[in-house]
């Protein structure tokens, strides 16, 4: 018997029980491949040694100066950094505003009077109490935080897995996104490294450094034991960074096929794009080598070249924090920046200087707020940059934690926090280019911050001797 319409029954079964069958099998093997991922000793690694090498560098860098230089190093770090991310996030507002990206959007999208899930007051208060942890080893597990929604933020995984390709090269890629980016468990808090509080032991260093910094003499077997420990998890990393270029080569396999399912608003996500993209450039092609003639008085391509293979490999990572023995690498042996600015910048720097992220954040807000056919009043654009500078402060340096925090400046203007899911489709690609222009930023504010305290590292050279 056949279908009036012609077609053999049994043959459609056949199909569908065999595509039955590869749904299945692809199931499992992403079972499979999900629960060794899960378990890895190189995740862990990651994850360890970055704790390690947070609070190695950052104690480092302090003890070898003492309080009054450090003191004077921190408040011009803390200078470079506020108004550095003050100029990207005006940059990410004029473009967004100029080039109106997601203009034309169906009135359908129209929302109105959404509840609002964390106040811009809750996010500061947690970041003032991340910086403070109640103690030390709490710190290294867990994070304050308010009622942050956590389900709104898992990445969704393509709907219809139809073609085996597609699904083995995701499935690989998800293993190699675990092994390179640690994400799965990307929690919207302020200051939050994987479960880490980042910034509670940033300040517990800073301030464990500057009393070994001011012992002198007595501090000295403290300062080399550090240095020895900061130097052993450096090379522990870099030797896990040899993964990096085959996780990604996977992963970008992986986020064009998930690409494919995007369709939605896909004219003005492109537009989206570019403008981020003409964003980030301004700042790091203009803004920042600019800042670093006008103090330094050098040229600044030359000094950038010198990052190159930073940069390269903050594109790759989509993590400054990833990137951070390169980063020390170029600026130590190419830049031949002083190994005591550099321990102190450039981890402080990758935990609360994102340049990039800061402007990406206020961006792609505004374009949040077009696409809804949502009018921003002049104090609306005010609070957008004040959260969206306290958002990137509080975004971790690892793959997509901007996204992640953007609740905070999305909330702030009672913006609808689920529009996130509109900009997941290209986060992974921006992400890599707002991790280069942070990476970028941290390294010309040293290469600046050690100009400016060049007589306190002579002094101190003096006094050591
Ligand atoms: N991935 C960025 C970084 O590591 C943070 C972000 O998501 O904006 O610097």
């Amino acid at each position: 018997m056949t279908k009036s319409n012609g077609e053999d029954p049994r043959s459609g079964s056949r199909m569908e029980r065999f595509q039955q069958g590869v749904r299945k099998r692809t199931l499992l093997a992403k079972k499979k491949m999900q629960s060794i991922t899960k378990d890895d000793v190189k995740g862990y690694l990651v994850r360890n040694a970055f704790v390690l090498l947070t609070v190695t560098a950052v104690i480092v860098g302090t003890a070898a100066l003492d309080s009054k230089a450090s003191g004077k190093m921190g408040i011009r770090a803390i200078v470079y950094y506020m108004s550095t991310t003050i100029i990207a996030v005006i940059i990410g507002i004029i473009v967004v505003v100029i080039i109106h990206p997601g203009k034309g959007t169906k009135e359908n999208m129209h929302r109105e009077g959404k509840i609002m899930k964390v106040t811009a007051a809750d996010a500061f208060l947690d970041l003032i109490r991340n910086m403070f942890p109640p103690n030390l080893v709490e710190a290294c597990f867990k994070q304050f935080k308010t009622n942050y929604d956590k389900r709104m933020f898992r990445v969704p995984i393509p709907p219809n897995e139809t073609s085996v390709v597609a699904s083995v090269i995701n499935n690989v890629s998800e293993t190699m996104e675990t092994l390179t980016r640690m994400k799965e468990e990307v929690i919207p808090v302020p200051g939050a490294v994987n479960g880490v509080n980042a910034l509670g032991l940033v300040v517990f260093s800073i301030s464990f450094g500057l009393v070994i910094g001011n012992m002198k003499e007595q501090g000295q077997p403290l300062r080399h034991f550090f240095d020895s420990l900061n130097e052993a998890i450096m090379r522990l990393v870099a030797l896990i960074m040899w993964y990096a270029p085959l996780g990604i080569m996977f992963l970008i396999a992986g986020k064009i096929v998930e690409m494919e399912d995007m369709g939605v608003i896909g004219g003005q996500l492109a537009m989206y794009t570019i403008t981020v993209i003409i964003g980030l450039l301004i700042h790091a092609i203009i803004v920042l080598p600019l800042l670093y003639f006008l103090v330094v008085r050098k040229n600044p391509w030359v000094f950038i070249g010198g990052l190159l293979q930073a940069l390269i490999t903050a594109l790759g990572t989509s993590s400054s924090s990833a990137t951070l023995p390169i980063t020390f690498k170029c600026l130590e042996d190419i830049n031949g920046v002083d190994k005591r600015i550099t321990r102190f910048v450039l981890p402080v720097g990758a935990t609360i200087n994102m340049d990039g992220t800061a402007l990406y954040e206020a961006l792609a807000a505004i374009f949040i707020a077009q696409v809804n056919n949502f009018e921003l009043n002049f104090g609306q654009i005010i609070t957008i940059s004040i959260t969206a500078t306290a958002a990137s402060i509080g975004a971790a340096g690892i793959p997509q934690a901007g996204l992640v925090t953007m609740v905070i400046v999305l909330t702030s203007v009672g913006l609808p926090t689920e529009d996130i899911t509109l900009i997941i489709a290209v986060d992974w690609f921006l992400d890599r280019l707002r991790t280069t222009t942070n990476v970028l930023g941290d390294s010309i504010g040293a290469g600046i911050i050690e100009h400016l305290s060049r007589n306190e590292l002579k002094n101190r050279d003096a006094e050591m001797e």
